[in-house]
């Protein structure tokens, strides 16, 4: 009997999404799933194949940018390219974004120099559509390892990877090492000398130390760059030039800045504009309903005060979150969406990466950021992409400074009934720049909440971050559509829907229950009152703003049906009605600038103070993050106030 040859074991190492999935599933027939995004769970897919040359065990590594850094799947792939476990490796490329790539098989190279090596540049179907010609050989005599150039989708042409995997025997005679600066080399050999460690021991400490963190990248990225156009058949071919061009204005350096805020006001005067027809349209229809609904009580004989509770508490308030909330967010998340999807997003966070650095915090603090936009409790969650703790709680704690999409429909109203003229033609345009005014100052208060943070509580360095910037694809439109109207929009409206009927009851039993002549909602507003006056706020709003956490799209809503409740509301609900019923109750310019600048700036929602106990694990950190914002609201709110009465 002839003894059969042991199975070797390969690891399949690449960044995300260059095709590790496909490749392992085409060569072992398996159909693993294997998840890319960071998680809490890291584990490696395993599958055996044969091949003319013999057997093999395929190990699929977590996908990722980088080896030197701390994220769990990072970690997962280096310990096991450092463990020797592996007999040979094979490191997937993707052939549209080669530069990129390089990064990750230059550090291989330099963590695994004894292991046979090859190089899978795959999607080379998709760089031929995009006018990207690299060629294999040339790729291989700038890496000095064997390079098989393929389209994993076509299961024939993995017979080539199989091929160069049997002719695979040794370790690479003259690999291309990473070259760093001659300082960051001296570094090395003195840290090799003192922790009697090996090189890659070495540069592994030294890339987790500040001083060297930027250059280590710098280097690689730079080497990477070089050995990207050696390997280009013809010239452009690293990048599509149209995305080159583009991305020269959206992250350039002067252009950068300008092109964010043009994007962001464009978003917000669509949102604003088309939002208003579309509100007074259904606040008339629930205007029907509520008639309706009251006639049909009165003909089965209800009593009056169930008609009431009926219709003026529960209908009207879901009435008023459903015509003001609807609309906005309508027209909002699609269009976030389609510069989500158009691979805008992680340029933003390219292009604030800087100043987040000079905030001590990490750049990808600015995709939370964004994130936050949609819902502060997406973006808390969305937290978990950034690996150190220190950094991480720096984005939790400051996310809700940014509105949130429950909070645009508050103050596109409120800055259409006191900021802008009455009916002009270019009201539409001043609302959406006051708007972009507003979450401008979110987004520095941001800034500053995060650098005082980082001087004192949670003092620290900032660490460094590899960030894909995808190439530019024309947005799915129906996929777009379905998924923010589905997804997010529905979503926000169910939560707020289900939480306006129930705070419409309990409004309608606090204005209707009363004792010594006045309703419960008149004495509680009356406690409050002293108290929110001293920040240009009434009683009225800060209940307002209280009885709304649960979800900041209702605290308008509260705020209108407490002043109705006191007295006079004519049953119409539209922003026509409101500014009326405010003014009688004392509104001005001042006190609607105080109660935006304190619904940008109070405790986050209920949902949101629940996603940052979990987490944190810590309710301390949720106290945290409901304290920090409102003492900012606090101050700023008294600071206008005060300016205002001093004015006037
Ligand atoms: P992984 O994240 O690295 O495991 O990548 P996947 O195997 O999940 O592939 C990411 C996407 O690229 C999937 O939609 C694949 O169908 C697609 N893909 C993989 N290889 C090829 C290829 O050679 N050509 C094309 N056009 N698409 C590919």
């Amino acid at each position: 009997m002839t003894p059969t040859k042991p199975c070797r074991t390969v690891a399949l190492a690449g960044n995300p999404n260059v095709g590790k999935s496909t490749v392992f599933n085409g060569l072992t027939g398996l159909r693993q799933h294997t998840g890319n995004w960071p998680g809490k769970t890291v584990e490696t897919a395993t599958g055996q194949f044969q091949t003319p040359g013999g057997c093999y065990i395929l190990v699929d590594l977590p996908g990722t940018y980088s080896l030197l850094a701390h994220s769990a799947e990072e970690e997962v792939a280096r310990d096991y390219l450092c463990s020797n476990a592996a007999d040979a490796v094979i490191v997937v490329c993707d052939a549209t974004c080669l530069e990129r790539n390089l990064n990750l098989v230059l550090q291989i190279i330099e963590l695994a120099p004894d292991r046979p090596m090859l190089v899978c540049l795959n999607l080379m179907d998709e760089a031929a559509r995009k006018g990207i010609a690299l060629s294999p050989e040339a790729l291989s005599r700038a890496l000095g390892l064997p390079v098989v150039g393929l389209s994993a989708r076509r299961p024939r042409e993995l017979a080539r990877l199989t091929a160069a995997l049997d002719a695979l025997i040794a370790p690479p005679a003259a690999p291309t090492l990473p070259r760093y600066p001659d300082d960051i080399e001296a570094a090395i050999a003195a840290e090799m000398a003192a922790a009697s460690c090996p090189r890659r021991q070495a540069l592994l400490t030294l890339s987790h130390d500040p001083a060297y963190t930027d250059r280590i990248a710098a280097a690689l990225i730079a080497q990477a760059e070089s050995i990207a156009h050696a390997a280009c058949a013809a010239p452009g071919c690293g990048y599509a030039p149209a995305d080159r061009r583009i991305d020269r204005i959206v992250t350039g350096r002067f252009t950068a800045y300008p092109v964010m805020l043009v994007l962001l006001a464009g978003i917000l005067w669509l949102t604003v504009q088309g939002a208003n027809y579309p509100s007074a349209w259904l606040s008339s229809l629930f205007g029907v309903l509520e008639e309706l609904l009251s006639r049909g009580l009165s003909a089965i004989g209800a009593p009056a005060w169930l008609r009431s509770l009926l219709g003026e508490g529960i209908l009207r308030t879901l009435g008023q979150v459903v015509s003001v909330m609807l609309p906005p967010m309508a027209i909002f998340f699609p269009l976030f969406t389609l510069l989500e999807d158009a691979g805008f997003l992680p340029r933003i966070a390219y292009n604030l990466d800087r100043p987040f650095c000079a905030c001590r915090a990490c750049g990808k603090q600015a995709l939370t950021m964004c994130m936050g936009f949609g819902c502060n409790a997406v973006g808390v969650s969305g937290c978990r992409i950034i690996d150190s703790p220190r950094e991480r709680l720096l984005a939790q704690l400051t996310n809700s400074l940014v509105p949130c999409n429950g909070r645009f429909p508050t103050l596109i109203a409120l800055i259409t009934l006191f900021l802008v003229g009455g009916g002009g033609r270019w009201d539409g345009l001043a609302a959406a720049l006051w708007l972009t005014a507003f979450i401008l100052l979110g987004i520095l208060a941001t800034f500053g909440m995060t650098r005082l943070l980082s001087a004192s509580l949670l003092r620290g360095m900032p660490s460094a971050f590899t960030l894909e910037l995808p190439p530019y694809r024309p947005p799915k439109l129906g996929q777009v559509l379905v998924r923010s109207v589905l997804d997010r929009t529905l979503f926000v409206l169910g939560r707020a829907a289900a939480v306006a009927a129930p705070a419409g009851l309990l409004i309608w039993l606090l204005a209707n229950c009363s004792f010594g002549g006045t309703s419960l909602l008149g004495h509680l507003a009356a406690f409050l009152d002293p108290a929110a006056r001293l920040i240009g706020l009434d009683g009225v709003i800060l209940l307002g703003f209280i009885l709304g956490t649960p979800a900041n799209e209702i605290v308008l809503p509260i705020i209108v049906m407490t002043y109705a409740a006191e007295g006079q509301m004519d049953g119409a609900l539209s922003l026509d009605a409101l500014r009326p019923l405010l003014t009688a109750h004392g509104w001005d310019a001042g006190r609607a600038l105080c109660v935006m600048l304190f619904s940008l700036f109070h405790w986050p929602c209920a949902t949101t103070l629940l996603t940052v106990r979990r987490e944190t694990g810590s309710w301390r950190q949720t106290a945290l993050a409901a304290a920090l914002p409102t003492a900012l609201g606090v101050a700023v709110c008294a600071a206008v106030n005060l300016l205002f009465h001093l004015m006037v």
